[in-house]
Parts: structure tokens; sequence; C-alpha cells
């Protein structure tokens, strides 16, 4: 997929500085580090914040949420890419950040978003990069999107307790889930493959994210 031109001139180098920190802190995929470089995360968060996009942190982006951490989304993307899949579930748009970097890969996108604003404001970011093969839904994501499973990736952008059955349920045999699970403070990056005898669960690093939250805000 190739973003419309004229976004994204600002900030070659700073981007390029990004990718390299990556690296070297052991994201090795060609095809996750190009799509860091080429998706302009400055676009996903406030313009006050703009200056600090390229920096490898979360930002705010209303509503109590964040834009997560890039070392953490080009991780999560490079656990996905493994299993390559071609649909792929996400809970948690949020900005649409992780939503437009998925997309950039080709894969096709189904996300969901409990909050409302957050949903309309990714869905009209996504559209003015003009980035396809992205369906968004207001909905709680930890249902799942049961119309379109099974899905041979989903990504969980929020910190669940659990790990929602119905997700497990409507991932396809090979296919894999990358979710954090935990409390509040600390969760322990999950892999969840599932092939024809069940579920097998892989723990990879502590990271920290937002709540999963029960129901919608409008
Ligand atoms: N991938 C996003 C991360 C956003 S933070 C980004 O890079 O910007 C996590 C997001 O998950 C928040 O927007 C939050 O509202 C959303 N969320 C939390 N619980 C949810 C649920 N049950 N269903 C759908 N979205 C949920």
């Amino acid at each position: 997929m190739s973003l419309r031109k004229g976004i994204g001139m600002t900030s070659e180098r700073t981007r390029r500085r990004l990718t390299e920190r990556l690296e070297e802190a052991g994201i090795s995929s060609p095809r996750v580090l190009d799509a860091i470089l080429s998706v302009p995360r400055h676009l996903f968060v406030d313009e006050a914040l703009s200056h600090r996009a390229y920096e490898d942190t979360a930002l705010p982006i209303g509503h109590n949420q964040t834009i997560s951490q890039p070392y953490i989304v080009a991780l999560m993307t490079q656990f996905l890419l493994e299993v390559a899949p071609k649909r792929v579930l996400e809970v948690g748009t949020g900005s649409g950040y992780q939503t437009a970097i998925l997309a950039f890969l080709n894969l096709r996108v189904f996300t969901v978003e409990r909050v409302a604003g957050l949903a309309e404001r990714a869905r009209g970011r996504l559209k003015q990069l003009g980035v396809r093969g992205v369906r968004f839904h207001h909905a709680d994501g930890s249902i799942g999107w049961t119309s379109e499973e099974p899905f041979d990736g989903v990504i969980v952008t929020a910190g669940a307790r659990e790990i929602p059955s119905a997700l497990k349920e409507q991932l396809a045999i090979g296919g894999r889930m990358v979710i954090p699970v935990g409390n509040t403070d600390n969760q322990a990056l999950t892999l969840v493959d599932r092939d024809q005898n069940g579920w097998h669960e892989t723990i990879k690093e502590n990271v920290r994210f937002v709540p999963l939250m029960p129901g919608l805000e409008i």
C-alpha cells in the first residue's frame, strides 16, 4: 500500500532515527521497520504533541487513552507477521496508528474501538491518509467481530485481565493472537497460537497498556 503523497515530508531524518533505535532494541523485520518509517506518526497525535511523535514513547490521545509506544507497536506487529496473516482483528483502534501500520503491510484489518470519539477520529485520519483495507466498528472488542471470523491474527492493544474466550474462538487454526495479559499496572505480552489440538500460550516481555474495558463509551 502506498500512502498519499504530500504527507510525511517532515522529519524524514527524525523518523529514521526512530527506526534505528527500534532496530537496536531488537526489531529485525525489514517490513516492520519500513512500515514504521513510512506511516507518519505525528498525524496520529494532537498538534501540540507532534514534536514528540518520533520519540519511542506512548503519548496521550484524549479519553484517558494513549497511542502505544513505537517499540511495542513494532514488536507486536513482528510477532503477528511470523504467522503470515491475511485478515487481522484489532481490538482498541485508539488513534488508528497500529491500524495504519497493519494496513500498510497489506493486511485486511478489522478494527474495533469502544470509545465513539476515538473511532471516528481514527476513521477520518486513515481516510485522509488514503489508507485502504480497513473496516471500523464501534463496539466492545472483547467479544470480537462474529460476522467476520475467523481471523488469522488478533491484536489486542489494551491490557486484559484474562484472555477473552470469544477472541480465542474467533482465531483461525494456524492463527496467532498477540495480547497483553495482567493487571492495570503490569501485563505480560502473550502469544496465543491455535492449531488442531487447541491453543498454546507463550509469554514474552512485560508491558504496560491502558486496561481493556467492558461496554461502550458514546
Ligand atoms: N492501538 C492504539 C492503542 C490505543 S490504547 C494506538 O496505537 O493508538 C487502547 C485502546 O483500546 C483505547 O482506545 C481504548 O478505548 C480501547 N479499548 C479498551 N477496551 C476496549 C474494548 N473492550 N473494546 C474495544 N476497544 C477497547
